[in-house]
């Protein structure tokens, strides 16, 4: 059964005009929270017609597309080429506008070791070290990031079956756990350029090493483990 998730409350939300370089821009209805389990400072941005979204699914229409996005400060801000964080936002932005849904911006930078260990961690990269391997040797998870503050803002919004935007199976994997009905996975495009191939190839094996112990387990998104 999935664990009981404390209730959060929504505790501000306003709306905020969104123009990125590119010369894309959207509108986003951004939602505060009190009670996520973390205290971390965590927001939803609501995009394109998510009202609408929530009144179709209210009566058992498609599940709205949701994005949960771990905050990177090099790649969504400075546009670092050393991961895809930045053109994975950017993309997951106008998906979920062109449809409604919600990208939820999580505070979890470095797969939720912080700023500086991420840094840190770069320099084991340089060092021939590949992503995981490196917060390993920092003593850290190879990748600590949790989504139950992510599962609660969901159940707070009223979206309790998802269509997921993710490459990333553990994000589908915790979720159905914290019991939101991953309906759908829909991948990201992939951002390749010199400086994150390494990275981006790291991430797709991990992707497959997860996948492959859920096949074995007999888990799918319709049996919560
Ligand atoms: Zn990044």
């Amino acid at each position: 059964m999935p664990e009981a998730l404390p209730v959060a409350t929504i505790r501000t939300q306003v709306t905020v005009p969104l123009a990125f370089p590119d010369g894309y821009s959207t509108t986003a209805r951004v939602f505060t929270f009190k009670g996520l389990v973390d205290g971390r400072e965590h927001l939803a941005l609501g995009l394109g017609d998510w009202a609408g979204a929530l009144d179709r699914l209210a009566v058992g229409g498609e599940a709205p597309l949701v994005r949960p996005h771990s905050e990177c400060l090099t790649g969504d801000v400075f546009g670092s080429e050393r991961c895809d964080c930045g053109p994975q936002l950017r993309e997951a932005v106008q998906r979920i506008a062109e449809t409604g849904g919600f990208l939820l911006y999580l505070r979890q930078e470095g797969r939720g070791i912080g700023l500086y260990a991420k840094l840190d961690a770069y320099a084991l990269q340089d060092a021939g070290l590949d992503t995981y391997q490196a917060n390993v040797a920092l003593g850290r998870g190879e990748d600590e990031r949790d989504y139950t503050a992510a599962a609660q803002m969901l159940a707070t919004l009223g979206v309790p079956r998802v269509r997921l935007l993710s490459s990333n199976p553990d994000k589908e994997d915790q979720l159905t756990r914290l019991g939101v009905d991953v309906v759908e996975r829909i991948l990201t495009s992939v951002f390749l350029s010199p400086a994150n191939a390494e990275y981006l190839a790291a991430k797709a094996a991990k992707a497959a090493e997860i996948e492959a112990a859920d096949a074995l387990a007999g888990r799918t998104p319709e049996q919560p483990r």
